[in-house]
């Protein structure tokens, strides 16, 4: 199972000044989606938003192929796309719109219980901090081998993973992505990308007496 939550509400202001089209995805009923916060945070900022779609299973690339050509004046006229969904939308809609920025609304973190399997290329580890405003909307954790999240390791090779030439590496898909966007430093316009263990327990929840184990 997973959650979506929003991200705080000052970085999603901040998105909001790029004049986004904004999607929401309510394909994964299961899925808490925190549709009331959305619209809260959205209410007043109207005059910013160049247009709005509800869509579903953002995931399934085909339908978003689809869904994007109804939406595609708005889009073009958009400073960024804000995707309000799990990881894997995120990055469905990122390969999707290559030219375009497209920016998680949402941190995705894991909850215990069954969970489906999606056939989709893109992968979301739930890891409750979502990185891909800063890496080009590829995630760095599924797409690099060894989950880095600060750049390349230096061993790739004709732009294969040293750990798995059959795959592409990570970081060169996001050094490619950030240059098309023209974003060449992945921490000059951004934050060094540490991970927060503490706040995620903290958001879901948790605290030094019920985690497992102790
Ligand atoms: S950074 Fe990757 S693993 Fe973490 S929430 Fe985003 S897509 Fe999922
Ligand atoms: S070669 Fe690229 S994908 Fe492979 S571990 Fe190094 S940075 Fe990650």
């Amino acid at each position: 199972m997973l959650i979506t939550k929003l991200k705080n509400k000052e970085e999603i202001l901040l998105l909001l000044e790029k004049k986004p089209f904004i999607i929401k995805c309510f394909g994964c009923k299961e899925v808490y989606f925190p549709e009331d916060e959305i619209e809260e945070l959205l209410k007043g900022n109207e005059s910013k938003i160049i247009g709005v779609a509800r869509l579903d299973y953002l995931c399934r690339e085909e339908f978003s192929k689809l869904y994007l050509t109804r939406y595609s004046s708005q889009i073009k006229k958009s400073g960024a796309i804000i995707v309000f969904s799990c990881g894997v939308g995120v990055q469905v809609l990122a390969k999707l719109c290559i030219d375009k920025k497209v920016l998680a609304g949402c941190d995705t973190y894991s909850l215990d219980g069954f969970q489906g399997l999606s056939v989709q290329n893109a992968n979301c580890e739930q890891c409750g901090e979502c990185y891909l405003n800063y890496t080009g909307g590829i995630c760095p954790l599924t797409a690099c081998s060894k989950g880095l999240l600060n750049g390349p390791c230096g061993g790739a090779k004709n732009g294969k993973c040293e750990v798995s030439p059959e795959m592409d590496c990570g970081w060169e898909l996001i050094y490619k992505r950030l240059k098309g966007l023209k974003i060449e430093n992945v921490t000059k316009e951004s934050k060094v990308l540490i991970r927060n263990y503490k706040r995620i327990l903290d958001e879901l929840g948790y605290n030094k007496n019920n985690i497992k184990g102790e």
